[in-house]
């Protein structure tokens, strides 16, 4: 069955209607990629998933729980135990250095400093950026940081990873090694993506397209 799924979404915000009857799902180590034009609701449909955002109506079921039923600190304490995020830019701590970034998760979950740190080498090496652990964000290039978002999104153990435009500050090349590298270790550790891109290089990666128009989301083909 499907691991987590939304019915019937409705949202507007003031007398803008951003989802409008919009339904989804995802299975475990599926990566599903929603497109769709600038201003559709990708984004809003996105953040209803990983119970950022409230709908007005419609459910949302993830391995299932009705996240409409969870209170406010149930839904926090899933998305740090069950979701990844990796967004466009601004992601990672700039305070923290990229090794801390990606241990970040792990420490949040309880899991010692040592630990921790030793768990993120290990994704950041299967990200190919293990030489960057002591620098601080501010100091790798666009590429280099995405594939450290990438590497903190995994370390964490999450069931899904919700990535926004991961690859839309990047160049072709960076943006497909990215797209690559995640879902190639998504793929292997069974981790669902949920995957909003307006490009369709980067939906290539998908196992599954999903358009989103007017606030509705319509299947495309398998392309498995
Ligand atoms: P997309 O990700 O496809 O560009 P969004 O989900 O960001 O679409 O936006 C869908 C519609 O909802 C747009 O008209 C957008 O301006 C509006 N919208 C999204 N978020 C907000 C918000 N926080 N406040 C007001 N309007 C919003
Ligand atoms: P994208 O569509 O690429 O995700 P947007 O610029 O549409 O980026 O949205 C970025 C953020 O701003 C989102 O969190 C969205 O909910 C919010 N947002 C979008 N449109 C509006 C709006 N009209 N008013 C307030 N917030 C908005």
């Amino acid at each position: 069955g499907s691991l987590l799924s939304a019915h019937d979404l409705r949202k507007t915000y003031g007398s803008t209607p951003a989802l409008d009857g919009a339904s989804f799902s995802v299975h475990p180590g599926e990566v599903v990629a929603v497109m769709g034009p600038s201003g559709s609701g990708k984004s809003t449909l996105l953040h209803c998933l990983a119970g950022i955002v409230n709908p007005d109506s419609g459910t949302i079921t993830y391995a299932g729980r009705e996240l409409s039923a969870m209170s406010d600190a149930e839904r926090s304490a899933l998305r740090r135990s069950d979701f990844g995020f990796v967004f466009q830019f601004g992601q990672l701590v700039p305070e923290l250095t990229c090794v801390e970034n990606v241990a970040l998760p792990l420490r949040l979950n309880g899991v010692k400093r040592k630990a921790a740190e030793r768990t993120a080498l290990e994704w950041m090496e299967r990200l190919e950026v293990d030489g960057l652990g002591g620098k601080r964000p501010g100091e790798v290039s666009g590429g280099q940081g995405q594939r450290v978002a990438v590497a903190r999104a995994l370390a964490g153990s999450p069931k899904v990873i919700f990535a926004d435009e991961p690859t839309g500050a990047l160049d072709s090349l960076n943006g497909e090694r990215v797209m690559e590298l995640l879902t190639e270790a998504a793929r292997s550790s069974h981790v669902a993506v949920v995957l909003v891109t307006h490009e369709a290089r980067v939906a290539a990666f998908s196992d599954r397209d999903v358009t989103v128009r007017d606030g509705r989301a319509h299947n495309l083909e398998y392309s498995a």
